[in-house]
């Protein structure tokens, strides 16, 4: 059932007050009868036509599991279902995502549907270019869908929908310059500016992974060496622990005992973990981590000044331990120091639904131009 409750209507009147009196605007894709565009519209008419009240399903494509949830208008998760990925068949996965709106839609009246999932995305929303996991290429995902489903689909990048979850609902409110960034076995990153999710010219800005920090470094999946992906990810974090167990380092002994033994078994949870629980390697190992996120959120601050990084993803576990040293590489490295203010480096607030939250709010602001 639509969640109406006097609590929800206090939490959306709390952040109406906050936000009145902005210029802020929200993109949305335009009436799909005359071609899809995005375009502005004021806050204050989206806030009064676009549905607020209505529950929208937020989908969240992984590389093993696809998770949908029913968010309503204060980012809450009422329901959630979920199902594995199957393989590398797109209609495969579209059954999926229809299977899972209709069983979310026995309960609630749904008004929309947000879809996130890696790859790119065209600039209307509607076509996934390219997705690394899936077999989607040039995939009009949105039109099949929403003939499928028969309701209005948004079809976005899951960095960039964590980022408007984040935005909206979490680490990043009230923020006019925000930059995400998520921390996993790569990079994920994505931008809130001016209330608008900033995409660039061809849909596929955010790709701050593939910054090269090392030339000549690590090799990276993308085909260059020296991503800042291969230095600052859980997958870097667990690469290094395992060079260090490999090498027969005494340091390592702890790390090993909680990988049974073998190197190769160690990863980044591993050490983030070990780290936890007060192991200094691991802790060494973090901090070394941190010091790469540090010294790439200095090169994005020079190129985007953003007032706020929100840092998410699984390696978030590590906490302070990671951000801690983070924010000093940053202050360190950070162009015109002692000079000018510093953006604040928050770890992110929603947790692993944010992708889900913030797709499925992204399709309810978007919501007038399909319906
Ligand atoms: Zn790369």
């Amino acid at each position: 059932m639509p969640l109406n409750s006097s609590n929800d209507q206090t939490a959306a009147r709390v952040r109406k007050t906050s936000w009145s009196g902005s210029t802020a605007t929200a993109r949305h894709p335009g009436s799909t009868g005359g071609g899809a565009r995005w375009e502005s519209v004021p806050w204050a008419a989206r806030r009064s036509h676009l549905g607020r009240r209505g529950l929208a399903i937020g989908i969240d494509i992984g590389g093993t599991k696809v998770a949908a949830g029913v968010v309503d208008p204060s980012g809450n998760v009422v329901e959630e279902a979920r199902r594995s990925t199957p393989g590398n068949d797109a209609r495969a996965v579209e059954q999926v995502i229809v299977e899972l709106v209709q069983e979310l839609g026995r309960s609630h009246r749904i008004a929309s549907v947000g879809i996130g999932a890696a790859g790119w995305m065209d600039l209307d929303g509607g076509t996934v270019l390219f997705s690394p996991h899936l077999a989607w290429r040039n995939e009009p995902l949105r039109e099949n869908l929403q003939s499928l489903l028969r309701r209005p689909v948004l079809v976005t990048n899951d960095a960039d929908a964590a980022a408007w979850a984040e935005w909206r609902f979490g680490a990043g409110q009230g923020e006019s310059r925000l930059v995400c960034i998520t921390l996993g076995t790569g990079i994920g990153g994505a931008m809130v500016m001016d209330s608008r999710v900033e995409r660039g010219r061809f849909g596929v800005a955010g790709e701050f992974g593939h910054q090269i920090v090392v030339p000549g470094g690590h090799r990276c999946e993308c085909g260059n060496r020296g991503c800042w992906e291969q230095y600052a990810s859980g997958n870097a974090l667990g690469r290094e622990a395992r060079e260090l167990a490999l090498r027969n380092s005494p340091v390592a002994y702890e790390l090993l005992k909680a990988a049974g033994g073998t190197a190769e078994n160690i990863t980044g949870v591993t050490v983030t973990e070990r780290a936890k629980a007060g192991d200094s390697a691991s802790r060494e190992l973090l901090e070394e981590v941190g010091h790469w996120l540090g010294l790439g959120l200095a090169n994005l601050a020079a190129a985007l000044d953003p007032g706020t990084f929100v840092i998410g993803g699984g390696l978030c576990d590590a906490g302070e331990l990671l951000v801690g040293p983070a924010r000093t590489a940053f202050t360190r490295n950070l162009t015109g120091r002692g000079f000018r203010p510093a953006a604040a480096i928050k770890l992110a607030a929603l947790g692993p639904r944010a992708g889900m939250i913030g797709a499925a709010d992204l399709s309810r602001v978007s919501g007038r131009a399909h319906g």
